[in-house]
């Protein structure tokens, strides 16, 4: 066993081990974790200072998770099963697919957006994995796969590689993703065996989670060293969620550390409407307001899309402050700037085959001079 199967069997699952080493009151959340199941790492309670920290948060189940169904929400709110040709693909853009290798993860965070499942036994079994690649091989238009779950690592190297070299074969498909929270909770998982078996999928990509600076610790930094060292672009995505990195400032330094550890900070989620998550949810603005104090304010390479992935399967949409580009024409472009100082781009004449579509409304002469 290597020795980050053991740190997972060291995990905390049970809420009476929680509040021995917590302090959570185990009887409240005793039938949540029924519902929806606990795992912390060792690795990750070394991070926890305190039960109610942005770590805590993330993993320790609360009463919060259970209320009456609000109308508004469901268990898979982004139509993931419909949109599903054979077991465990989703395939809803054009170009690419979302592959389920496991319903397990390092952690379970209690705002993800696969509550349904996740925990519960499951890993793509052979037959599953030939209807996989059966149904990629027929479908000539699918260039990019994203590996998910669950959490794509949990999975022993040997079964990855299995995955990793089926698809491989598919002449057409040109890049390969893992989505991944196992740097930031387990990264022990990131052993010089796991890089040098994936480096020999390239160009495979890795995007992983992170929602709170305090997440970026020596021990991530040297497992992300050790991925971006086997020539892995590294993404990042976070979720944005109340009382965990609902501030600016908050956001601000998590990209910033982010970058530093050579990971491109890539989407910010609005939280989704999956049951059993409200307690986390913030209004849309408040991804606005941080988009706008990123954006100028620091490297570019640290502003990631702020995107709501559309409830009913509508997919992700990136959504911009507004204001930026206050008028276009004929003639010209007005441009608002980070400072909020206003800007004027003088155009190249329309050629007959620009069709110049009625842009934006005029602005006063009020809003010209500021
Ligand atoms: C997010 C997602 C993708 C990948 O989207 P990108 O914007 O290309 O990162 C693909 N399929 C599904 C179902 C997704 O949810």
């Amino acid at each position: 066993m290597d020795q980050w199967q053991k740190d997972l069997k060291e995990s905390i699952h049970d809420v009476d081990s929680l509040e021995k080493v917590l302090g959570v009151p185990a009887d409240p959340i005793r039938d949540i974790v029924k519902e929806y199941p606990m795992r912390i790492t060792p690795y990750l309670l070394k991070q926890i200072k305190d039960k109610g920290d942005a770590i805590a948060l993330q993993v320790i189940p609360t009463v919060d998770e259970a209320y009456p169904e609000t109308g508004c929400e469901a268990e898979d709110p982004l139509h993931e099963e419909k949109d599903s040709p054979v077991p465990g693909l989703v395939h809803r853009y054009p170009d690419r697919v979302l592959l389920f290798v496991t319903n397990q993860c390092p952690i379970y965070c209690r705002f993800c957006t696969r509550k349904r499942f996740v925990g519960s036994p499951g890993t793509l079994t052979p037959e599953n994995l030939d209807k996989v690649v059966a149904y990629i091989s027929a479908h000539t238009e699918i260039r990019d796969i994203i590996f998910s779950g669950g959490d794509p690592l949990m999975v022993v190297d040997k079964l990855l590689e299995r995955i990793l070299s089926a698809l491989r074969g598919i002449p057409h498909l040109e890049i390969i993703r893992l989505g991944t929270r196992v740097p930031g909770t387990l990264p022990s998982r990131i052993t010089q065996a796991f890089c040098d078996m994936v480096k020999k999928y390239h160009p495979l990509y890795m995007n992983l989670h992170f929602n709170h600076p305090d997440e970026i610790t020596p021990e991530v930094t040297q497992a992300c060293g050790m991925l971006a060292d086997a020539g892995i672009p590294l993404g990042s995505q976070t979720v944005l969620m109340e009382g965990i990195n609902d501030d600016p400032q908050v956001m601000k330094s998590l990209m910033q550390k982010l970058l530093a550890i050579r990971v491109k900070p890539y989407y910010i989620y609005q939280a989704d409407l999956v049951r059993g998550t409200k307690h986390f949810r913030t209004r849309v603005e408040k991804g606005l307001e941080i988009i706008s104090a990123l954006r100028g304010h620091t490297s570019g390479m640290a502003v990631p899309h702020f995107v709501i992935d559309a409830p009913q399967g509508g997919g992700k949409v990136a959504i911009l402050p507004e204001g930026t580009l206050l008028h276009i024409d004929d003639d010209e472009v007005i441009v608002k700037n980070y400072e909020e100082k206003i800007f004027k781009y003088p155009q190249p004449k329309p050629t007959k085959s620009d069709k110049i579509e009625n842009g934006l409304p005029l602005m006063t002469s009020q809003d010209r001079e500021g």
